[in-house]
């Protein structure tokens, strides 16, 4: 994977997540490679060859900040602030620490563990709070789908540490493929590690966008027999695969009241 410089660019944009008014992504491009990424179709560089950084992010962040009053900023909201790469340039640990200097808090969302390295960070900060997403029950499948995150054990076993070290956390299942990822499982496991989850479908519009190609190749290659189903039910939001869903998990939700925050 290259890592390039670049400069010149804003890097605290507007945020439209409720209550969340600002966000910094730590990198440009994302290296976990989610062959669903609605962010891959936009993408400026092929994000399976090249990454970049903003030169001097602390410096150009330390302005931006300046020009706001101090408030949780969302980290994670086009690319992974714990892709691969921040192992070694931390620029997402940079960022988090001149947030803290500065009195702001974070919001972030991740598949990685490595988010774990930062608690030292977070758990000084005011009411951080760490999101990880979760969507395969079974490792070679996750690899199919998104080639270069963690093992969703891993993911789960983070989100243990942050709660146990007193950070707000939520999870996401998220990205529901049909016939393939088993919510009610990932729900379980998760349960115990946060008070809080979201679960969303796969969310594909448009045939002839490269995620639906990109997925539909992996479809053809490794599930064939699942492959028209599952283009039946991604296309059709009234599909009763979808209602028969919604119905379980909020049966689910009601019967342990839970936080479930079912957008299927
Ligand atoms: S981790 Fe998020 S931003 Fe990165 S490729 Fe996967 S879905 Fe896209």
């Amino acid at each position: 994977m290259e890592v390039s410089v670049c400069t010149n660019r804003a890097i605290l944009s507007p945020c439209g997540l409720k209550n969340i008014d600002y966000q910094v992504d730590t990198y440009i491009g994302c290296e976990h490679l989610c062959y669903y990424c609605y962010a891959l179709e936009d993408a400026e560089t092929d994000w399976s060859k090249e990454i970049q950084i903003q030169q001097n992010i602390v410096d150009q962040l330390s302005e931006e900040l300046d020009t706001i009053s101090p408030q949780k900023i969302y980290i994670g909201y086009q690319t992974d602030p714990y892709q691969p790469c921040e192992a070694e340039h931390r620029q997402t640990r940079k960022v988090l620490q001149l947030l803290l200097q500065k009195g702001f808090s974070a919001s972030i969302l991740t598949k990685s563990d490595l988010v774990v390295r930062d608690i030292d960070i977070l758990s000084a900060m005011n009411a951080a709070a760490v999101s990880v997403s979760v969507a395969f029950n079974d490792d070679a499948t996750r690899r199919l789908f998104e080639e270069h995150t963690m093992a969703t054990e891993k993911r789960v076993e983070a989100l243990h540490q942050l709660k146990g070290a007193g950070i707000r956390t939520a999870a996401l299942v998220c990205p529901i493929v049909p016939y393939i990822s088993d919510a009610i499982e990932l729900i379980d496991m998760l349960v115990p590690c946060t008070s809080e989850i979201w679960v969303y479908g796969l969310s594909i519009n448009d045939r002839s966008g490269e995620n639906w190609l990109r997925v539909q190749k992996i479809l053809n290659n490794h599930f064939p027999d699942l492959a028209a189903p599952i283009e039946q039910v991604l296309f059709s939001k009234d599909h009763p695969y979808w209602t028969e869903l919604r119905n379980k998990l909020t049966a689910l939700k009601n019967d342990h009241q839970l936080n479930l925050n079912i957008h299927l």
